[in-house]
């Protein structure tokens, strides 16, 4: 099949060539399939057929590339884990180029694990199976949670070995991102004291997200003030989920709000707010309870980039980049408080609930419970999918004490039988992209046997519907199958 013109339109590739470096993908022995993301295609206007067709898996391989793209790879720095690197950059991904969706969204489409770049430093700028499974399964499961994140179009195999801590086979992912544009990507020229790159950055990121901040007295102030209000529903969302980053670096936060770098990330089970899943975590820095502080500090590190757009006087700049980041803490409470008065089935929390709230998080931290299934427990409790749930999920003996509370609130609301459930139930999951199940998806993918994989993304794409059909999809791990450790990959 001939390649179908892909409308690429490179904005990003427009910019000046200290941007990022121009290279095309090192072209892989022998790339077979893994999945297209069909629903996507149909959105992006892209032809699945197509991309399932050889033509488009030497695309998303690296071995051809098609007419209009432009590939490059982004230069950014960062801070992982608290560190200053002043020189990250794309080292396993390149940018193939911009694509205008069905609705005129422009989005990127990145490959992963396309070969070395420059900035690869000594990596080998190749991504393992499992990771890209991994991102796959839970990027995809984060878009049908309502989350903003990165999406996956496709994943195809190499047929070449990578060494990680043993031999894996290669495979490469196709990414679709509103942008891939980062606080790191602000830092980089922040660092180098390249005012004119970062007006010209600041430029490109209101065209493409804060398009409101054009007009606005200080545009600087209000791209800070959108990030500022993207981060704290998107940090909120995570809380809901209990998803846990796992590398909240300042080049993992996208300028565009949405979820990005599927590393070590995992959605908690037995709920503890200190958790941590990141081998490399070992301070316990990204730990649950410490992500919207971690956002917090990311957002301080983009306003110190943005000092010099943001007043000539620096002591006028330093105050208002003050007074709007102290917008994050109020601004995540506000969106956490609503989340969570939804996961409750109540239009609201009001402030003496405080009480209520710390004592059910006390108690499922007490009884270790599923931190999904207890939700989809308290959306059930009295309706008729509580009985198959019963298999799932009984609450222990802190949440039963705290229920007649709970029971008792909603009452005085008024808020009880089967709107409220309804309402409660699209708050709470039923089905997640859990740890073992990915790992086991991982484990069967590398023994050449795809089918867990496929049943996996197809149940993660439909979250909040109960299938009895696919209760083994929903209990958590035995604790033979349980995933202790996630690495970068
Ligand atoms: P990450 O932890 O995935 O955000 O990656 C941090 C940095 O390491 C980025 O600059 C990546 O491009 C780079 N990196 C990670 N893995 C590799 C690899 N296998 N080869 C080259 N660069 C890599
Ligand atoms: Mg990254
Ligand atoms: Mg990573």
């Amino acid at each position: 099949m001939n390649a179908p013109a892909l409308p690429f339109d490179n904005s990003y590739a427009r910019l000046p060539a200290r941007f990022y470096a121009r290279l095309a993908p090192t072209p892989v022995r022998e790339p077979g399939l893994l999945r297209v993301n069909r629903p996507l295609c149909e959105t992006l206007g892209i032809d699945a057929d197509w991309l399932a067709s050889p033509g488009g898996i030497a695309v998303v391989a690296g071995n051809a590339i098609p007419g209009g793209a432009e590939p490059l790879a982004a230069a950014y720095a960062g801070h992982q884990f608290g560190q200053y690197n002043p020189q990250l950059g794309d080292g396993r991904a390149l940018l193939l180029g911009e694509l205008l969706d069905r609705d005129g969204r422009r989005f990127d489409l990145q490959l992963k694990g396309s070969g070395p770049t420059p900035w690869s430093r000594g990596g080998d700028g190749r991504s393992p199976l499992g990771p890209v499974l991994r991102e796959y399964l839970v990027s995809e499961g984060m878009y049908a949670l309502g989350v903003p994140t990165t999406r996956a179009l496709a994943a195809v195999t190499t047929g070449e070995r990578v060494m990680r801590d043993g031999i894996e086979p290669g495979a490469v992912l196709a990414r679709v991102a509103s942008s891939h544009i980062r606080v790191g990507t602000f830092q980089y020229f922040a660092v180098r004291g390249d005012r004119e790159a970062l007006e010209t950055l600041l430029g490109h990121v209101i065209e493409r997200h804060y398009p409101q901040a054009r007009d606005a007295a200080n545009p600087a102030l209000a791209v800070l003030e959108g990030v500022i209000a993207r981060q704290a529903g998107l940090i909120a969302s995570w809380q809901h989920l209990g998803f846990i980053h796992g590398v909240m670096n300042t080049d993992n936060m996208l300028l565009c709000g949405e979820t990005v770098d599927y590393g070590p990330c995992a959605f908690m089970e037995a709920f503890h707010p200190e958790t941590v899943f990141s081998s490399i975590d070992h301070g316990g820095r990204y730990a649950y309870q410490n992500q919207p502080g971690i956002a917090h500090w990311n957002l301080v590190r983009l306003a110190e980039t943005l000092l010099p757009l943001l007043h000539d006087d620096q002591e006028e700049a330093v105050a208002l980049a003050q007074d709007t980041l102290a917008a994050f803490p109020r601004q995540f409470s506000e969106a956490h408080a609503a989340g969570l008065a939804r996961k409750l089935g109540l239009s609201g929390l009001r402030p003496d609930d405080d009480e209520l709230v710390e004592g059910l998080f006390a108690a499922l931290a007490e009884d270790g419970a599923d931190f999904t299934l207890a939700f989809r427990y308290l959306s059930e409790e009295g309706g008729p999918e509580a009985a198959a749930l019963a298999d799932l999920f009984q609450p222990g003996d802190a949440l039963r004490a705290w229920l007649p509370h709970w029971r008792q609130r909603l009452a005085t609301a008024g808020e009880d039988g089967a709107a409220r459930r309804a309402r409660q139930r699209a708050a709470n999951p039923v089905f997640i992209p859990r740890n073992h199940l990915v790992q086991a998806a991982i484990e069967a993918a590398e023994d050449g046997d795809l089918a867990p994989f496929h049943r996996l993304a197809e149940r993660v794409a439909n979250p909040y519907r109960w299938d009895p059909a696919d209760a083994d999809l929903a209990r958590p791990a035995r604790p033979e199958e349980r995933v202790q450790r996630t690495f970068c990959g």
